[in-house]
């Protein structure tokens, strides 16, 4: 089962929340963090890291004694990663998306699939029994969805919690779409709360069990609570604004560490995730 934890926008809290719901599982789990451009779970879990591998995707390298320059490749690229010059091309490897596309259609065979290395992956454990999992997109990268995919193809454990990156783009919707269970953080602000309505219209077409987390409530949100109430979502936890959460946080502790009490609350979250069947 994989449960992942969004938001419409950065800093509302997901990593908090991932995290703690992580710790408070009881029983094998694991932890992907899938925001690759800015991985942050290490910080708040410290896990002992024992492995690393490579991402890589092909990318085309010209044979220059085979082009004879008819520019199919240049045409099929929806990358913009050819570009036609008079009786050759040139390639530009960081815009390809290795597609495959100019390996297909090249006449002359004069396409070489090199290997490009993308971003990395890191495995870990956090104490017995909870596994870490970080994608880590190399500086300068684009195929932030790529790296995900290849991540997601590795969840083995029966409860994978997964930090996903924030917003509602590519990265983010190719992990909804593989989610059991959607988690919302939102920040109660007037921009969280619209940028949480942004990120849901996109989740409900994949037709998932979703309910949010309110985070940093300082003024009113019967607003909010009446969007959730008409539809159907289930509202998991509110937490009020306190500046002590906000200074331990930024620290790298999660919530169970800076109050024991935020335990229960997580365990509750569970019984309403998988049906009460929690630590049974
Ligand atoms: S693999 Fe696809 S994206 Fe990359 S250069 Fe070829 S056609 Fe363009
Ligand atoms: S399709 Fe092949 S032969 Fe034609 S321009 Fe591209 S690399 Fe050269």
């Amino acid at each position: 089962m994989i449960v992942s934890v969004s938001s419409g926008k950065g800093g509302a809290g997901k990593t908090t929340i991932s995290t703690s719901l992580f710790l408070s599982y009881e029983g094998k789990v694991a932890i992907f963090d899938c925001d690759v451009e800015e991985p942050d779970v290490h910080l708040f879990l410290k896990p002992e890291i024992e492995d690393e591998k490579s991402v890589y995707v092909e990318v085309p390298e010209l044979i220059k004694n085979k082009c004879d320059g008819c520019h199919k490749c240049a045409e099929i690229c929806e990358y913009n990663a050819i570009m036609k010059l008079k009786g050759s091309v040139l390639i530009f490897e960081d815009l390809c998306h290795s597609c495959g596309g100019c390996f297909r259609v090249c006449p002359r065979d004069a396409l070489l699939r090199k290997k490009k290395e993308i971003g990395k992956i890191r495995y870990g454990t956090v104490g017995k029994g909870k596994k870490f999992v970080e994608g880590k997109l190399n500086i300068g990268g684009t195929l932030t969805t790529h790296l995900i995919k290849e991540m997601l193809k590795e969840v083995s454990s029966p409860i994978t919690v997964v930090d996903g990156p924030p917003g509602s783009s590519c990265p983010s919707v190719s992990i909804m779409e593989k989610s059991d269970y959607i988690i919302f953080v939102v920040e109660a602000t007037p921009y969280g709360i619209s940028d949480f309505k942004r990120i849901f219209m996109v989740a409900e077409k994949f037709n998932k069990e979703m309910g949010i987390v309110i985070n940093k409530i300082s003024g009113d949100i019967t607003e909010l609570k009446d969007f959730c109430a008409d539809k159907g979502i289930e509202i998991l936890l509110e937490i009020p604004f306190d500046l002590e959460i906000a200074k331990s946080t930024s620290r790298g502790e999660n919530l169970i560490e800076i109050n024991p009490g935020f335990l229960k609350e997580f365990k509750r979250i569970w019984d309403v995730i998988i049906g009460g069947t929690h630590g049974k």
